[in-house]
């Protein structure tokens, strides 16, 4: 009697672990069958857009690296049915992980190479960081709001990219002592393109900036800096971004 007991103990336990797995696995497919989904909808935003953009399709890699970096890590639990829709979400702190056509194009503009070193400014939840770390390169992000910096440190780690380096700050100023940079993102908007990021950005580098007034006339800017030190911009598409904020 007690032998049976003993059994039938082991058997319940094995069948709620083997629940729980088969769960997780369920819930893994789906995010990824959410993802492809995205990546679908990314793929028509930018082929509507292609005279905005002049291409007409992103780089493959870009378009990988969404499909692999899990964006419902990097929204609070309670927005994570909203993660793979191709808009914004809300982080708290009144800031925004930006649309994921948005992040693409921006990724795609700067052109990144594996061991690049680019900086961004303006980490947010640290999902646009995990996608250029997907992509091979060096990632170095300042976020001005310290427990938005802290949090997507943590989101970074709890997903597995760790080697990315992350810090609380001013991100107008640039990181000057990891500079020259191969290429900028800045991901809230300015008034005007900041000089100190211009002096950190290497020749034959690029930076992706939204330019404007805080709530309208938005543009994203290409900045392009050439072999011999001039620089040239060109206007992208209009945008809606948080403003760059700092004592600048
Ligand atoms: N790239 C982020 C992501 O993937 O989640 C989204 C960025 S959100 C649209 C803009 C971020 O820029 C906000 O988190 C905001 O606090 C930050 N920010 C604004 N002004 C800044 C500044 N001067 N330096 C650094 N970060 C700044």
């Amino acid at each position: 009697m007690k032998k049976t007991l003993h059994l039938i103990f082991w058997l319940i336990v094995i069948g709620i672990v083997l629940l729980l797995f088969s769960g997780l696995a369920v819930g893994e497919k789906d995010w990824q069958r959410q993802r492809e989904d995205l990546v679908g909808e990314v793929e028509a935003m930018v082929a509507s857009t292609r005279d905005y953009l002049q291409q007409e399709a992103l780089d493959k890699r870009v378009l990988d690296a969404l499909r692999k970096v899990p964006r419902h890590e990097f929204v609070p639990a309670n927005r994570r049915a909203y993660a793979y829709s191709n808009q914004p979400v809300t982080i708290g702190y009144g800031q925004t992980i930006s649309q994921p056509y948005i992040v693409a194009i921006m990724t795609e503009m700067i052109k990144p190479e594996p061991g690049h070193k680019v900086l961004e400014v303006g980490t947010g939840s640290g999902y646009q960081a995990a996608i250029l770390a997907e992509l091979g390169v060096d990632m170095y992000s300042i976020e001005i709001i310290e427990p938005l910096a802290e949090q997507a440190a943590n989101n970074l780690k709890q997903t597995g990219y760790t080697a990315v380096h992350t810090r609380s700050g001013d991100g107008y100023y640039g990181w000057e002592s990891e500079a020259p940079f191969d290429a900028i993102i800045v991901t809230a908007v300015a008034s005007h393109i900041p000089p100190p990021l211009i002096k950190q950005l290497k020749p034959g580098g690029r930076m992706i900036i939204p330019v404007g007034s805080a709530f309208m006339n938005q543009y994203l800017i290409l900045v392009i800096k050439g072999a011999d030190g001039k620089v040239t911009t060109r206007q992208i598409l209009p945008v809606s971004f948080v403003p760059l904020t700092g004592t600048h």
